[in-house]
């Protein structure tokens, strides 16, 4: 069986903080995630978070598409070389103002998609054929007012798999759904994830 799981959405506008980012630690959610896919089934992973949690939990990055990028990389918005956003703030920390790309010198930005910036248009190809194809869609700790990866759900359905919504406030999607779980995550996940090993 395959499994994607979108978990818990950021706030829209909220500001990122890689320094904060760095010391947050996986959850009792992401954890039981990445003990299933290492339980031997198929997980995907849809995230719009950019913190890198779910690979810090263990799941493969391979296994995880960043709906909205990360913030562990920095992007050249010139060339679009890409690089670990460490190396920049340490850059920055060794009292460099304003640091430019190695390759082109082209500005430097975090790899994130910005509240009102469209997704990259492959990732949403490819976040669009892994929801045709889940066998079972989580949506996890996502008010699914955030469009195009709200509709990711109405995908899974269309295509005849089963959807099931974690979420704490009703969605627009919960009609579809198969199943509403409105517990906290970090119970839910462990307990949905327990059960499907
Ligand atoms: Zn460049």
């Amino acid at each position: 069986m395959r499994i994607s799981a979108g978990v818990v959405a950021p706030r829209p506008g909220r500001a990122v903080d890689a320094e904060a980012a760095d010391r947050a630690e996986p959850n009792a959610a992401h954890r039981a995630l990445a003990e299933l896919e290492h339980a031997g089934i198929a997980v995907r992973i849809l995230t719009q978070n950019v913190d890198g949690l779910h690979q810090k939990a263990g799941s493969s990055p391979r296994k995880v598409l960043e709906l909205h990028g990360t913030i562990h990389e920095v992007v050249c918005v010139r060339c679009g070389v890409r690089t670990p956003s460490g190396q920049t703030l340490a850059r920055v920390a060794a009292g460099e103002d304003d640091p430019r790309c190695a390759e082109c010198a082209g500005i430097l930005k975090l790899a994130v998609v910005l509240f009102g910036e469209h997704l990259d248009a492959a990732v949403a190809g490819q976040a669009e054929r892994i929801a045709a194809h889940s066998g079972l869609m989580l949506a996890v700790g996502s008010s699914l007012q955030v469009e195009p990866v709200a509709s990711l759900c109405a995908v899974a359905v269309n295509a005849g798999h089963r959807l099931v919504i974690v979420n704490r406030d009703p969605t627009p999607y919960d009609d579809l759904a198969a199943e509403v779980i409105r517990e906290p995550i970090g119970a839910a996940l462990p307990r949905i994830c327990a059960a499907l090993r």
